[in-house]
């Protein structure tokens, strides 16, 4: 299997090429396990993806893989809506097709700055 960073990677993923540095992204935070780029298509003033190095297809995936990772990824989170001055924010885990999820990497939406009407409020 290919690898960056010394952990499982796919190939076929964007999200593993963005990590590899195949594919550019703006960067704006890091950890050694996880990055922090911003949404090529961004639905609120501040959107930003919390993405674990290591290759797994959602969430829950990640969370049966290593849990400590998703404690990580909502810090990291947290890390930027504070350096970007927002106090408040929502973070979304889109799981499966019919959820709206269409890059089969984890990630984590950061979102601040815009009330988001199609989720419970
Ligand atoms: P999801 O629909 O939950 O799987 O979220 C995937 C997100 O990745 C979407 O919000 C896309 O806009 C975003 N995305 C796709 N390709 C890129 C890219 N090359 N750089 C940054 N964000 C991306
Ligand atoms: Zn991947």
């Amino acid at each position: 299997m290919w690898q960056h960073a010394g952990v499982a990677a796919n190939s076929d993923c964007i999200f593993c090429k963005i990590l590899a540095e195949e594919i550019p992204s703006e960067r704006v935070h890091s950890t050694d396990r996880t990055i922090a780029i911003r949404d090529i298509n961004p639905q609120a003033p501040l959107h930003v993806l919390v993405i674990p190095h290591e290759h797994q297809p959602n969430a829950a995936a990640s969370a049966v893989a290593d849990a400590t990772i998703l404690a990580e990824m909502v810090s990291a989170a947290a890390a930027v809506a504070e350096a970007e001055g927002y106090a408040d924010y929502n973070l979304v885990f889109n799981t499966g097709p019919e959820a709206g999820q269409t890059v089969f990497h984890t990630h984590l939406h950061l979102l601040a700055g815009k009330r988001l009407s199609s989720l419970p409020a």
